[in-house]
C-alpha cells in the first residue's frame, strides 16, 4: 500500500474507528455508463472513504418476502431493467462475493427470518453506482434484499444490527431515490436539472429531518402529506435511506452531494453520514 493511501485509512478511521455509511442517489441505470456530475460526485466521494474490506449494498431493485442475503463466491452482474442501449447489458462488474460476511450478518441480524441466496448476484442499483466509486471491482461485494412484508419501523429497527459492521471495515452502501415517481418522471429530460414544486418540497423537508436527526419524521413518511404522496408513491426507492439513518450515531454529522433534482420527479440527493 502506497503511503499516502495508508495514511488516508488511518486518518479517516483514527477518528471514529467506524467506515462511514452512504445512501447513494442511483437514479438512471445509464448512470453506469455516462459521464456526469453525478457519476463525478461518487467518484468524489469514494476519495473520502477508506478501502473497505468489503460492501454491503441494500438496494432499492431487490425485494422479497423474508430478508435474504447473497452468499455466493462470484455474484454475477444482473441487468435487471429494459429498453436501455445494448452497451449498458454488456457491462459487467465482477467483484468477489463475501460468503463469510453473508454467514455473519445472517447471525447479527438473528431470530428474523434471513435467508441467504447463491443465485442472484449484483443488481443495477448496486453495481451502476460501486463501479464509481470502486472501478477495479477488486472490494468483495454483497447484497441485502429489502423484506416487502416489514412496515418502515421494521425496516429501521433490522438496519440497526448492522451497526458492528461499521467497527469491522463493512461500507454499507444504501442504494435508492429519495424522491422517485416515474409516472411523473419527464422521460426525455432524464439527468436535466428541475423539480416539480412537490418533489422540491419533500426532498428539501427530507434533507432537514436528516439534519435535525428527526429519525422519527423519516420513518413516518406516509403521514408527512400530499407532496410526500406524490415524492414516495412506492417505499422501495426510499426505504435505503431509513436503512443508512438507522446506522447513525447520535452525535454523528452528515454530509450531501449530488444535491439536484432530475427529470422533474427525482431526486438525486446523496448522504454520507459519518
Ligand atoms: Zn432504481
Amino acid at each position: 500500500m502506497r503511503l499516502n493511501t495508508l495514511k488516508q485509512v488511518t486518518t479517516s478511521m483514527n477518528n471514529t474507528g467506524k467506515m462511514p455509511v452512504l445512501f447513494l442517489g442511483h437514479g438512471s441505470p445509464m448512470n453506469a455508463i455516462e459521464e456526469n456530475e453525478f457519476v463525478r460526485g461518487f467518484r468524489n466521494i469514494a476519495k473520502e472513504i477508506p478501502r473497505p474490506q468489503a460492501i454491503l449494498c441494500i438496494s432499492a431493485h431487490w425485494e422479497t418476502r423474508g430478508t435474504w442475503v447473497t452468499a455466493m463466491k462470484n455474484p454475477p452482474t444482473i441487468h435487471d431493467f429494459g429498453g436501455f442501449p445494448e452497451v449498458l447489458y454488456n457491462v459487467q462488474y465482477p467483484a468477489p462475493g463475501a460468503p463469510e460476511l453473508a454467514h455473519k450478518i445472517a447471525s447479527l441480524l438473528g431470530e428474523t427470518n434471513i435467508r441467504l441466496d447463491y443465485s442472484r448476484g449484483l443488481d443495477h442499483g448496486a453495481w451502476s453506482i460501486i463501479k464509481h466509486l470502486f472501478p477495479k471491482a477488486d472490494i468483495p461485494v454483497i447484497m441485502m434484499s429489502l423484506d416487502f412484508t416489514k412496515s418502515p419501523q421494521d425496516h429501521y429497527d433490522l438496519a440497526r444490527a448492522l451497526y458492528p459492521l461499521r467497527k469491522e471495515g463493512i461500507l454499507i452502501v444504501c442504494s435508492g431515490n429519495i424522491v422517485h415517481n416515474l409516472q411523473k418522471v419527464a422521460w426525455s429530460k432524464m439527468n436535466k436539472v428541475f423539480g416539480y414544486d412537490w418533489t422540491i418540497a419533500a426532498n428539501e423537508k427530507i434533507k432537514t429531518f436528516l439534519i435535525e436527526k428527526n429519525h422519527h419524521k423519516l420513518i413516518d413518511f406516509h403521514s408527512l402529506g400530499d407532496a410526500f404522496n406524490l415524492a414516495i408513491p412506492t417505499s422501495e426507492h426510499y426505504l435505503p435511506l431509513l436503512y443508512a439513518v438507522a446506522l447513525q450515531d447520535k452525535n454523528e454529522e452528515l454530509e450531501f452531494f449530488n444535491d439536484k433534482i432530475v427529470a422533474g420527479s427525482l431526486s438525486m440527493t446523496s448522504v454520507k453520514i459519518g
